[in-house]
């Protein structure tokens, strides 16, 4: 990767370069530069931004690394007292009966157990929403280049790979049903490919998230 001062022409020092931050300084210029904006994407001049940082709400974190940081949120929501005794009830009902009386009985009914797949597979969908209310997260990982995004529990969960010289900007877009954990919204980090998360966060958590990374990476709303 070859770059070059927008004013003087000089080509940057790789010392002068730091990637994880999307940062790039001109000496003889005195004047930082956005990676993503030399590269043709997004501007150029690091928006005035205040450090998230700085001011981190209740259910997140931030810690520096080795070679970047790590970020996150939990998705914990107050919607837990309601959903997991819901899906007991809900589950147990509908399962139990379709399922638990074949069980019980020791006989296979065909009918039954085809009628019961969409209950199966609703329950699976809400009793993830519903455990990612009690103790899901999205965290952050950028290092180098490398943004990678994780949705989950503890370890078991979702990956996503981004290299954040591709992305254009980070916005915010969906429907917000005033519920903590049961909005619709997503962080969009614009691609290509745009990479979509964070929905089940409350807003506050989400905008920590995509202001932090409008912060290191120089990207606009
Ligand atoms: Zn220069």
């Amino acid at each position: 990767m070859k770059l070059q001062c927008p004013n003087c022409n000089a080509e940057f020092p790789p010392t002068d370069v730091n990637v994880t931050d999307n940062i790039a300084y001109c000496r003889s210029c005195n004047e930082a530069f956005t990676i993503s904006g030399l590269l043709g994407h997004g501007p150029t001049v690091r928006p005035a931004l205040p450090d998230p940082t700085m001011n981190i709400p209740k259910g997140c974190w931030y810690r520096e690394t080795m070679d970047g940081w790590i970020a996150g949120a939990t998705t914990r929501s107050p919607v837990a007292f309601f959903i997991i005794p819901f899906m007991c009830i809900w589950s147990g009902g509908s399962l139990g009966g379709i399922y638990g009386t074949q069980i019980v009985q020791g006989k296979f009914d065909l009918f039954m157990s085809l009628f019961g797949i969409p209950f199966l597979l609703g329950s699976l969908l809400l009793w993830s929403i519903a455990i990612m209310c009690v103790a899901g997260k999205v965290e952050l990982t950028a290092s180098g280049e490398d943004l990678t995004v994780f949705t989950g529990v503890g370890k078991l969960g979702w990956t996503k790979k981004i290299t954040i010289t591709q992305a254009s900007r980070v916005y915010t877009s969906g429907i917000n049903y005033h519920y903590p954990g049961s909005n619709n919204v997503n962080i969009i980090i614009e691609g290509p490919p745009n990479t979509r998360f964070g929905s089940g966060l409350s807003f506050v958590r989400q905008m920590f998230l995509a202001q932090l990374l409008r912060y290191k990476f120089g990207l606009p709303e």
